[in-house]
């Protein structure tokens, strides 16, 4: 059993692997197939029967399954896809790898989750897409960004990598998990080790519809086929009996690698197992920060809205460094010295050097979330956090908000 590095260092995330995922892999490895091999179907099916979608189509990474997703529903030309600043750059990224056009909108100022007023002011005639982004583990309003892309004929991309486990209830007062595609047409997971299952660097697109599905098979090995039925060259696919010929694939598009392993699938399935205790410590830990930080008017954690459970892949707070009279470097560093890590998630997209240069954003376009950036912070937040970590921290954090 590998031993826990037991430095009294807590990051601000990290995974839990044990010995049941260790002789998954392990197992895996002694297999026939170390890529497509039968692992990579059941953990799909695994996880599209954990979050209730029909289809999953496991890929290298989140960014590629953003990139597939972008392509399947036609972001291409300059058409525009609405999302969030308060992201990770790839939710926007995707657009531009197909030739689209990232739009942002701004964000709630208690939620941190895309408003979706400002998504209707920002709708074109270009718009094709709307990527909300289901924040720290806190579901956007679902309903309101489905009618809104319905009156508009928008394609809805789901990103909830930051939320594997989460739930929320719809207008009709029935519980949806985050990533079910209940109210998108596609959703997207990262199986990244910060995130809340991990298979190293790993992805997944969530669909219930059979003609994405299969486009994105397709995109996901170099646009091949094996499908005798999918084959459009008959004259090479099939002999004078009408049989297919036994060498014969097809290449119909400019597809990509982006496939999962199979020793990769084995770590996710050995993982999801765990994914439902590991999210209930996440919500253990958010309580105990919450009543912790309750009253302590310099920090405000992320308000969890009616009809939402988080997941907590971050435990987001803003903490109002100005009225403390500390920079918020100066306090990420003095944590640090107690030996706990912080993050800050993120630096509005619209704000890259790339953004500001390619697309002509600026400071101010987004002052929400531009007001919500200069106030946040990620406490550390991951399930092998021991009541004793969790105690540390407050202690810590409380300790140098007292205003002197
Ligand atoms: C992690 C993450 C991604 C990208 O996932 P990778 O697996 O690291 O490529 C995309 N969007 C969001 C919101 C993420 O947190």
């Amino acid at each position: 059993m590998p031993k826990e590095k037991n430095s009294g260092f807590i990051p601000y995330g990290r995974q839990w692997i044990d010995e049941d995922d260790i002789r998954a892999v392990a197992r895996a490895l002694s297999c026939d197939y170390l890529t497509q091999g039968p692992g990579v179907e059941r953990f799909e099916e695994a996880l599209a029967g954990y979050l209730g979608a029909r289809f999953a189509v496991a890929v290298s990474s989140g960014t590629a399954a953003l990139h597939l997703a972008c392509l399947a529903v036609g972001v291409k030309d300059r058409l525009e896809a609405i999302t969030t600043p308060i992201t990770f750059a790839a939710s926007a990224n995707s657009a531009v790898y197909c030739g689209g056009k990232p739009v942002f909108a701004d964000i709630e100022p208690h939620t941190f989750n895309i408003n979706p007023d400002e998504i209707r002011k920002k709708i074109t005639a270009r718009a094709k897409a709307v990527i909300p982004v289901h924040f720290a583990g806190l579901a956007c309003d679902m309903d309101a960004i489905r009618a809104i892309a319905d009156e508009r004929g928008l394609t809805v991309i789901e990103d909830a990598c930051h939320a594997l486990g989460a739930e929320y209830k719809d207008l009709k007062g029935k519980w949806h998990k985050a990533g079910s595609c209940a109210h998108s047409d596609l959703s997207i997971m990262s199986f990244h080790p910060v995130k809340h299952i991990t298979t190293g660097e790993g992805g997944a697109i969530l669909t219930n519809s059979p003609e994405l599905y299969e486009r994105l098979m397709l995109l996901r090995t170099h646009g091949i086929t094996k499908k005798p039925d999918a084959f459009k060259n008959k004259a090479m696919a099939f002999d004078e009996n009408g049989a297919p010929n036994p060498w014969y694939y097809e290449m119909q598009e400019a597809g990509f690698n982006y496939r999962l392993t199979d020793l990769q699938c084995a770590l996710g399935i050995s993982q999801l197992k765990k994914l439902d205790a590991f999210v209930a410590r996440r919500r253990r830990i958010a309580d105990i920060y919450s009543a912790a930080f309750k009253g302590i008017d310099l920090i405000t954690p992320q308000a969890v809205s009616a009809g939402r459970v988080s997941s907590y892949h971050l435990y987001a707070v803003q903490i109002d460094f100005k009225r403390l009279g500390k920079s918020r470097a100066r306090i990420m560093t003095e944590l640090k010295e107690k030996g706990i890590g912080t993050q800050v998630h993120y630096i509005p997209v619209h704000l890259q050097p790339f953004y500001r240069e390619r697309f002509g954003c600026k400071k101010g376009d987004f002052p929400v979330a531009e007001a919500y950036y200069e106030k946040a912070l990620s406490l550390p937040m991951y399930p092998k956090m021991t009541d004793d970590d969790v105690r540390r921290v407050v202690q810590a954090v409380t300790g140098l908000l007292k205003v002197a």
